[in-house]
Parts: structure tokens; sequence; C-alpha cells
């Protein structure tokens, strides 16, 4: 859910009308926050884009965590949205001031607004702040769950995030916010260890399984430091990859997260947690080693349809699996991949791939993706980074890359030529058979066996 929302705030378009920005300055007070918005224009009500609710009780989580200090305005819920209201049918007043105590819960579809680190760290949402003016009231109670469908005033939100360096991280992209429901970070406040490396940074809560946090330590800079050997400087992004203990008050273990530009956010829990796991650790590095490689293949560069995006999950994958493979030599990175082949071929009996995700199959893009990014691999002389890169510098004007500008590319290797006109029937139609795709692997010169039922094994 949080990464197809990512995605979708990525693939979002302008709107037309460009009004003034709202800006929000945010700054640690004693154990809370206060937050500080100046706005643009007077109007009857701002809503906050991000308005999901409570995930314990599907109530708002605003009124709990924020305390309104401006008079003449409150806070309430209009429709499906949290909203500043003028009191006594008054605009809103232009600066409002606002006493934050984070909220870290979840909520239902959205990032959790803080997290709390280790003793007294914290990271804040930016996206919580971002809000939209109505021109009157029953707009608001009437806007449906997109705004951007309504009558809405939005020049966008800027979020600064204020304290001594000392005390203050920015995760991610901070250029700032674009219209909408964009979010730029987290503002991490009181979080020590960082471990930075060459504009890049690892952030370990200080509360996390000793274990595993030695563990993460040690591999998210290599991992880091490899990619951008590999793949070039990821831009004017800093990498940040965040890793958060969420408590041991439930048994078992698991592990969530999203991400944000420049922002990897992950989040274990569970009782079992707390004790060496190597499935856990395993579970983590995949985790990592993927969403790390969207720095390049993702945000750097984008794809420019869902129906295309295979290019960057399934590159991602494949980016994963060869850095894992470096960094132990016991990772099977032959039955990583024959599990992505085994289970590309059952999605793609059901349609062609470019409209897996129409088809609520979005495991589909990142199965036949590494497939597809393996014939790329091999294309490139074994070397699947250097087609990354290329893909990189011919897209630097618009930054995305389309599915037939993909297979371009791999048309420009002696040993990708032809490839294409294999390809294109398996992104178009269902396959009911895997002869498409053994052809399509043995004209790559990818080696392997036919088992009895004709599905290939990798060799
Ligand atoms: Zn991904």
């Amino acid at each position: 859910m949080i990464l197809a929302l990512a995605a979708a705030l990525a693939a979002a378009a302008p709107a037309p009308a460009a009004p003034a920005k709202a800006e929000v300055s945010v700054t640690r007070r004693g154990e809370g926050f206060e937050a500080e918005f100046v706005l643009p224009r007077a109007a009857p009500a701002w809503g906050f884009f991000r308005s999901s609710l409570a995930a314990d009780d599907r109530q708002p989580w605003r009124p709990r965590s924020w305390t309104i200090l401006t008079s003449g305005v409150r806070l309430e819920r209009r429709g499906n949205y949290d909203a500043l209201v003028g009191e006594g049918d008054g605009p809103v007043p232009r600066r409002v001031r606002i006493r934050i105590v984070p909220y870290t819960r979840e909520v239902l579809s959205d990032y959790v607004p803080a997290l709390r680190l280790g003793g007294d760290g914290i990271a804040l949402f930016d996206g919580q702040f971002s809000l939209f003016s109505v021109a009157s009231l029953a707009e608001l109670d009437r806007l449906g769950l997109d705004p951007q469908d309504g009558p809405i005033g939005d020049g966008g939100t800027r979020v600064r995030f204020r304290g001594r360096p000392s005390d203050l991280r920015l995760a991610g992209d901070n250029a700032g916010y674009a219209i909408g429901n964009s979010a730029g970070t987290y503002g991490l406040y009181g979080v020590p260890g960082a471990v930075d490396h060459g504009g890049m940074a690892t952030v370990v809560d200080p509360g996390m399984p000793a274990w595993l946090a030695a563990d993460i330590r040690t591999f998210t800079p290599q991992l880091l430091d490899r990619y951008r050997k590999l793949l070039g400087s990821p831009g004017s992004l800093r990498p940040t990859v965040l890793a958060s203990w969420a408590g041991a008050a439930q048994p078992g273990a698991s592990l969530n997260g999203g991400v944000l530009k420049g922002l990897v956010l992950m989040r274990v829990s569970g009782q079992a947690a707390t004790r060496p796991s190597p499935p856990l650790r395993a579970l983590a590095y995949r985790y990592i080693a993927h969403e790390s490689a969207h720095f390049w293949l993702g945000q750097l560069l984008d794809y420019e349809k869902v129906a295309d995006n295979w290019i960057m999950e399934g590159g991602a994958d494949l980016l994963a699996i060869r850095a894992l493979g470096v960094n132990d030599p016991s990772y099977d990175m032959r039955a990583a991949l024959q599990k992505s082949l085994t289970s590309c071929l059952a999605a793609s009996r059901k349609g062609g791939l470019a409209t897996a995700s129409e088809r609520q199959d979005f495991q589909a893009k990142y199965d036949c993706g590494a497939v597809l990014s393996l014939l790329a691999e091999r294309a490139a002389g074994g070397d699947y980074p250097v087609f990354v890169r290329r893909m990189i510098a011919d897209n630097a004007d618009d930054r995305s890359v389309s599915a037939s500008e993909w297979l371009a590319l791999l048309d420009t290797y002696p040993a990708g030529r032809g490839l294409a006109a294999r390809i294109r029937p398996l992104l178009a139609e269902a396959q009911p058979t895997p002869k498409g795709w053994t052809d399509l692997l043995r004209a790559a010169g990818i080696r392997f066996r036919l088992r009895p039922d004709q599905t290939p094994e990798l060799m």
C-alpha cells in the first residue's frame, strides 16, 4: 500500500493553478513540538491531505496529538479530512500555532506521523502538515478521497524542521514540497549514532535489538557504497536508510516499512526479533537491498507508465539479489532467480506483464521484471549495473524510461539484438505455456534445462 502510494506521488501531475505556498516551521519544545503555519490566503477552512484515520479505532488521530494555541481557529473532522476551521464563520487566521505531542501509532493507510527512536529520539513525518484551502465548508464536507478531483486551493506546503545541527538531521530529499499531498522526509530529532558515508546515511534506532542493529550498521553502508560505485552518484538525493524498532509487545517478528524520496524506512518489531534470527536478518537485508536500489532505479530514474514499472521493480530485485550474493557467498542467487522465473511463468498465464497491475497482480512486475533484467545483464556482458547506468544517462532529459526505450537500449547490445520482438508479446499477452519465455531465455543465451513438465530450471 505504502509503496503504491509512493509511486502514485511520484507520478502526480502538477495542478494547473499555482497559488502561493503554505509555510510550516516545526520546532522541538520539551517533550513535544510546536508547528507554526503561515497560510498564504484567507479561507474558511484548510484541510489536511493526509487525513487517514488511526488504525486502532478508526478515529481521527490529530485531535489526540495536536492542540491549537491560536484563537479564532479549531481542529475538526469535516467529511474525509481533518481541517483547520475558522471560528464563527470567519476565515482561519493567517498564522496558526499548534502544539504537537507526536502520534507514534499506526494510521490506516499512510506513513506513521511520528516514530520514536530510542530514548530521546523522534522522527516526524513532514507529510502530516501539507494542506489545502477550500472556499466553503460545504465544499470540504463533500470532497472525495482524492482532493485533487475537487475544487481546492493548493499551492503546496513547505515544511521546515528547525533545530540545532547537533539535534536535528533531515532524512531523504529536502528540496521541499510539490503541489498536493507529496511529502519529502522525516525530520530526525535527537537521533544519535547515524553512520554517515559520503552524503549517504544509515540511522539505526538505539532501541533496536543489539544483534540486528550491529548487522544493519555493517551491511547498509557497505551496500550503499557498493551501489554508488556501480551505479554512480544518486544525484541531489542524500540517501538515508532508517531502521526503527517498534517494540517487543507482540509475539513473533515483523518487518514493514515505506519509501520516501531519498529515504528507506524499515520498522522491526516483535518478541522473536529480540534474539538472533537468520531468517529475519535475511528478510531485513533483502528489504534494504531492494528498497535502496530504488534511490537509483525509481528515483534518479523513474518509469513512465504503471505498465512499465517492471523495469524498476525487477531491476531493483536483480540488483538486490546480486548485492546479497556479494555480501554473503552462501546466499543462493540461482535459487532466488529461479523463484522469480517460476512465479513469473505462473503470473504470465493470466495476462501480459504490462497489464498485471490492472489485474491486481502486483508481484508479477517484480518476478517477470527480474527475469527481463537478467536478459539485460546478460546482454551487457554480465554487468547489469552498466545497463542501468546507460538507462540513467540516456534518459537524463526527462528522468523516466518507457518499455520501448528499455527495449531499444537492449537492442543496442549485440547479444540483445532481436530480443525485443520476443519480449513484446510477453508484455502484451497471456502465455498459457512457458514456451514464449523459454524461447526468449534460449535466444538470450541464458542457460537452463527443461524439466519434464516443460518448465525451465536455471543452471
Ligand atoms: Zn520496489
